[in-house]
């Protein structure tokens, strides 16, 4: 969509962490990877999320009217990102061999590669056309690890992370020209772009590692297909 503001980038000067945000509906639990979670109030703690309508999380959070927010880890490998943003709960159980567990409020709580967790219940949800704001009273808290949070800028300057069509802060990619023609390739499923000279040292894959020379095993970092779905950029 054309648009008239002068310089829409302005938006990517706003931080944001990187954060699973999990539900449950009739028992069965699902989560979603979100950078759109802050605090809005300290008495109550309240706390605000933004998820797209489309996603199962939000079908689940509108169902019972709790969430809970696990806050990520500045070294939460990508593998693990992508099992949590790039898949969907309708196709898989994202809580198969993850570890969590139920807060008092009944919904999963990720525990791996996690700073701290809150529970909260859902107190009013604002309708923002593609995502649903949903606001909600903290209920319980804590925190799981000393490690340092990840913070979106790091996840996309020094991960190579990608943002999937539905989160709020999309950019398509498309309209962002690459500065140098490197032998870079790119995911056909998610738009991860396997950089030779980054390599991807989450699987022990060094920098100055060419697409070529990668094992026959290696999957995508992100979304996990294999390198079969990958195209030169
Ligand atoms: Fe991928």
């Amino acid at each position: 969509m054309e648009s008239d503001i002068a310089n829409l980038k302005a938006l990517h000067k706003i931080c944001y962490g990187l954060y699973v945000v999990s539900s449950v509906r009739n028992e069965k639990l699902n989560g979603q990877i979100a950078n759109t979670v802050f605090q809005i109030t300290s008495s109550p703690p309240t706390v605000a999320v933004s998820i797209n309508k489309q996603n199962l999380t939000h079908e689940f959070i509108q169902a019972s009217k709790i969430f809970t927010v696990s806050v990520l880890l500045k070294e939460t490998p990508m593998k693990f990102i992508g099992h949590f943003g790039f898949k969907s709960g309708r196709e898989i159980d994202k809580f198969n061999e993850v570890n969590y567990k139920l807060g008092i409020i009944g919904a999963p709580i990720v525990l791996e590669y996690s700073v701290s967790y809150l529970e909260a219940e859902v107190v009013s949800a604002v309708d923002v056309g593609t995502h649903t704001v949903f606001i909600g009273t903290v209920i319980d808290a804590d925190i799981l690890s000393e490690g340092e949070p990840m913070t979106y800028a790091y996840y996309h300057t020094v991960k190579k992370g990608k943002s999937p069509k539905t989160a709020p802060t999309y950019i398509d990619e498309k309209n962002k020209k690459e500065e140098n023609e490197m032998k870079k390739y790119r995911c056909t499923v998610c738009g991860y772009v396997y950089d030779p000279e980054e390599g991807d040292p989450d699987v022990g894959v060094s920098p100055g590692t060419p697409f070529e020379q990668l094992p026959d095993d290696w999957v995508c970092p992100v979304c996990g297909v294999e390198k079969t779905e990958f195209e030169e950029e």
